[in-house]
């Protein structure tokens, strides 16, 4: 397939790259911990050896606990695609996908510090929900349940200058997703053990409704973030 987005590489490269490309360099590897097999694959060799075992070895710091804590039965084979193709930052798929972490080489050639992303997306497999962004699921809250994660299981977020904020800001809400749900999240765990659980538990089973939340907390859910949203400084 032609990817217009190398050519200009390909044409500087001249020969060169026609020459390389005949033999394509290609990393494939399988690892296996606490039994777990996890895939990798960087067809085009596009993440240095440095970043990808970094990549690997937080997979597993982050998924082994992830599973154990929040779903046990979460798949047990696991893959990791490096694709140029793909513009965004890193996905995990549905159905076929749903245990396929694809991540976008560019955003790590730029951010190589940011090796959590995969934190975040090994618990999207743990999620495995089985909707996506509807009343049942909805998406606000199981990005910010994957960010709470993230900074609950990260390896190293710091070098990726990652954190969950400590300040609100105008216009957010419970629902902004991410960072911004994931803080609250942490500090409504902190309050009411048990209610990050809770809410994965029933966002898989199907018996997710907002009420969910004044069951579990004794409080609406506005009504808990505007207390959430009191007792921290404006940033
Ligand atoms: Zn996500």
């Amino acid at each position: 397939m032609t990817r217009p987005a190398l050519l200009p590489l390909s044409l500087a490269l001249g020969s060169l790259a026609l020459i390389a490309s005949a033999s394509a360099p290609a990393f494939e590897a399988e690892r296996q911990q606490g039994g777990v097999t996890l895939h990798y694959q960087d067809a085009s060799e596009a993440v240095p050896a440095a970043v990808r075992d970094r990549i690997i070895e937080t997979f597993f710091k982050a998924y082994l606990p992830e599973r154990q804590d929040f779903h046990p039965a979460a798949p047990t084979t696991v893959n990791i695609v490096i694709d140029p193709d793909y513009d965004g930052v890193a996905y995990v798929g549905e159905k076929s996908q749903a245990a396929t972490i694809t991540i976008n080489p560019a955003w790590l050639a730029k951010h190589p510090g940011d090796t959590d992303l995969v934190t975040h997306e090994a618990m999207h497999i743990v999620q495995g929900y089985p909707e996506y962004a509807n009343e049942r699921v909805p998406g606000w809250l199981v990005e910010g349940i994957a960010d709470y994660v993230r900074d609950r299981y990260g390896v190293d977020n710091a070098a990726a200058g990652w954190a969950l904020p400590t300040t609100i800001k105008d216009g957010q809400n419970f629902d902004t997703g991410y960072r911004v749900t994931g803080a609250f999240l942490k500090w409504s765990e902190a309050r009411h053990p048990g209610l990050v659980k809770t809410l994965d538990s029933a966002l898989r089973s199907g018996g997710y409704t907002p009420q969910l939340w004044q069951k579990h907390t004794g409080h609406t859910l506005p009504a808990l973030w505007a207390e959430y949203a009191k007792a921290l400084p404006r940033g």
